[in-house]
């Protein structure tokens, strides 16, 4: 998103609207497949020869689950979006992009899941448990082997 400085009114401008994801540039991340609109609500002020830009954002993001590994679509918010840009008389317009999609990537949650009741995958075979079921010793119920432990022969 470029800003026009020679536009923004003494008492400021409000800005809202969406960036393609592209700018998200998330082609080629690992843990991040696709990205929505960047949808921006913004409040600009040119005070003192800066440009001071601050709002929110939201973007939709498809995200690795952190449990199953399954890619899954959740929204990414920023609430206090705040950046002061060097606006000197002259200055044609001021390119937030980056500050916008380092934001977002700074919220981006570190352990995302797909659903708090994901039940992962199982640390033994592999198994997909929210798909199946696996014949590992898992917590939720009796491996049908340790009924062999006790077996006194
Ligand atoms: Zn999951």
């Amino acid at each position: 998103m470029k800003i026009l400085v020679a536009r923004i009114p003494e008492e400021g401008s409000s800005f809202e609207g969406d960036d393609p994801g592209s700018v998200m540039q998330v082609e080629g991340d690992t843990f991040i497949r696709e990205s929505g609109d960047v949808h921006y609500s913004l409040y600009v002020q040119h005070v003192c020869e800066e440009l001071v830009v601050r709002g929110n954002l939201s973007v939709e993001l498809g995200l690795q689950c952190a449990r199953c590994s399954d890619f899954f679509s959740t929204t990414v918010g920023v609430s206090d979006f705040l950046r002061a840009y060097p606006a000197p008389d002259g200055t044609d317009s001021v390119d937030i992009t980056e500050d916008l999609r380092e934001d977002i990537l700074l919220n981006v949650p570190g352990f995302p899941v797909c659903s708090e009741g994901c039940k992962g995958v199982c640390a033994q075979c592999g198994a997909d448990l929210n798909k199946s079921s696996c014949e590992c010793e898992t917590e939720d119920g009796p491996n049908p082997w340790t009924a062999l432990d006790g077996l006194n022969l």
